[in-house]
């Protein structure tokens, strides 16, 4: 199979002939090449999307028209359901029963901001009787999309559905480590109808085609989803033309368990907010804060449900944890198991490859045990099926050890004394919290983080401001005094 770019309506090799391989995670095996963007191609894609933004219908459209558009991407994505599914499945080593769930994700995406842009009022202020300054939102133009690789799909229609609903046409450089499903998008951009040069997408690695585009001077916005370290390479070039910026980066956000919580359930949520999607997910609650009244009894518990966590071949529907993206990955991943056990961490399940999976990049669910805020694998961002676990006694030493990391992005709080929960909630460094819950997603609520975890906020009318400029128009209703310079 090959993949080429998607500019102004056609698909298209790289200017240069470039390309790249991408390898099966459960085999390391290519399977795929890719053509690999560089900055002609870049320039090519923005060509396209700036004539489509300063001559073409889209930004002109109503909010409903546009509307119409997004409901029939989502449900040309829905119609293709399964193939979304098995190629994530077979791109990124996701287990096949998770990546169902992200291809239902990707088609709400698109519904969601169809009944956002349809029900978006513009705010307007009265000065008693005499004026009203009302805004007007306006498309802010080219948005470029820069997306990770894990839950590719997801994410990219998670920027693609809010940049396009608010009338920004859009170049999307998906990750080079996953990107066969967005190579369906074309096809389904044209079953839905959306104008030609609207949607543009450019395949290549990040410091070529990624930069180009953080760098073009018609791309007045980047929303970016990836690494801490990215995004501030990112920022940097971005200054130079002053580009909006959308942020959302790394994470090593906390659970925090009290004794007075339902430990069965919070055991659940520890289990499964560290190794779905086989940990490699932003706001996994990959450090585990438990208070030392029951901690020894909750790791040994961890450990046990851990050591039953189904690794396996990424398209078997039993199977619980697949295979890591990327043999490059997986080697950073086995490097901080390595460093954890040097560092004196106790390893209580998992830290190796199963026995039954000769090859591919797959690792057991891991549980290291009295972790303390020192350690490198406390403090650093591991992405893969890895937890900490680190006790604690009081309140006050649990918020310090939450907040004890460069990150802020989520953090889980298991507890049942509603005054604590009031009382953590407001002093957690965390973009996002949920109490006695695990990671359940409500678009119309802020997503992001604080910290090195990101900066700005998606989800909802957050995401609109992303894509759009407020406009403020002063229009006098009475005649105002102006003062009269020079009349005397
Ligand atoms: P990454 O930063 O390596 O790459 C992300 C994207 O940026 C890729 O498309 C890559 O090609 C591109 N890129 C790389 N260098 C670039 C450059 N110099 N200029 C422009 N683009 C460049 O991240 P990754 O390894 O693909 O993804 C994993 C990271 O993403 C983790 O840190 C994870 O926490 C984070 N993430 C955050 C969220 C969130 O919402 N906060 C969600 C998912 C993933």
């Amino acid at each position: 199979m090959n993949l080429e770019h998607y500019i102004g309506g056609a698909h298209v090799p790289s200017v240069s002939g470039a390309t790249f391989s991408a390898l099966e995670p459960a085999s390391n095996e290519t399977y795929l090449t890719v053509a690999a963007g560089g900055p002609e191609d870049i320039a090519a894609a923005v060509a396209a999307a700036r004539k489509a933004f300063t001559d073409g219908p889209w930004p002109r459209m109503t909010g409903e028209q546009r509307a119409t558009v997004l409901r029939r991407i989502a449900a040309a994505i829905e119609s293709r359901d399964d193939r979304i599914a098995a190629l994530e499945c077979r791109d990124t080593g996701l287990p096949i029963t998770q990546a169902r769930g992200q291809a239902h994700r990707a088609a709400h995406n698109f519904r969601f901001f169809a009944d956002v842009i349809t029900t978006l009022g513009e705010d307007v202020y009265r000065v008693a009787s005499a004026q009203l300054n009302y805004v007007l939102r306006k498309p802010v133009g080219v948005a470029g999309l820069i997306t990770p690789w894990n839950t590719p799909f997801m994410l990219e229609t998670w920027k693609l559905a809010p940049a396009l609903a608010a009338g920004c046409p859009v170049v999307l450089k998906p990750a080079e480590w996953s990107p066969a499903s967005a190579g369906l998008l074309p096809e389904i951009m044209e079953e839905a109808g959306l104008p030609a040069g609207v949607f543009n997408l450019v395949h290549g690695i990040g410091e070529e085609a990624g930069a180009a585009l953080v760098e073009h001077p018609d791309v007045p916005v980047i929303s970016f989803t990836g690494e801490t370290g990215t995004g501030q390479i990112i920022m940097r070039t971005a200054a130079a033309n002053l580009k909006t910026l959308s942020m959302e980066l790394g994470g090593k956000s906390p659970l925090i368990v009290f004794d007075d919580a339902d430990l069965d359930r919070a055991l659940d949520a520890a289990v499964f907010g560290v190794f779905s999607l086989n940990g490699e997910r932003c706001t996994a609650s990959s450090r585990v804060l438990v208070q030392d009244t029951v901690y020894e009894s909750f790791v040994e518990r961890l450990a046990e449900r851990a050591s039953r966590v189904r690794v396996g071949a990424p398209d078997d529907p039993a199977t619980e944890l697949g295979a890591l993206v990327h043999p490059e990955h997986y080697e950073r991943v086995m490097d901080y198991v390595r460093i954890g056990v040097e560092e004196g961490a106790r390893l209580v399940a998992g830290g190796s490859r199963p026995s039954d999976l000769p090859v591919g990049n797959f690792l057991s669910a891991t549980v290291f045990a009295d972790v303390t805020p020192n350690m490198r694998i406390f403090q650093e961002e591991i992405f893969g099926p890895v937890v900490c676990v680190t006790p604690f006694s009081t309140e006050g030493e649990a918020l310090e050890l939450a907040n004890a990391t460069r990150y802020g992005l989520a953090a889980y709080l298991w507890t049942n004394d509603l005054r604590r929960t009031h009382r953590l909630a407001r002093s957690v460094e965390a973009g996002m919290l949920w109490v006695n819950s695990q990671n359940v997603r409500d678009l119309r609520t802020p997503f992001g983080g604080v910290k090195a975890s990101g900066l700005g906020r998606e989800g909802g009318r957050h995401s609109i401001d992303v894509y759009t400029e407020s406009h403020i128009v002063h229009l006098a209703t009475e005649d105002m005094p102006i003062p009269r310079f020079g009349a005397a």
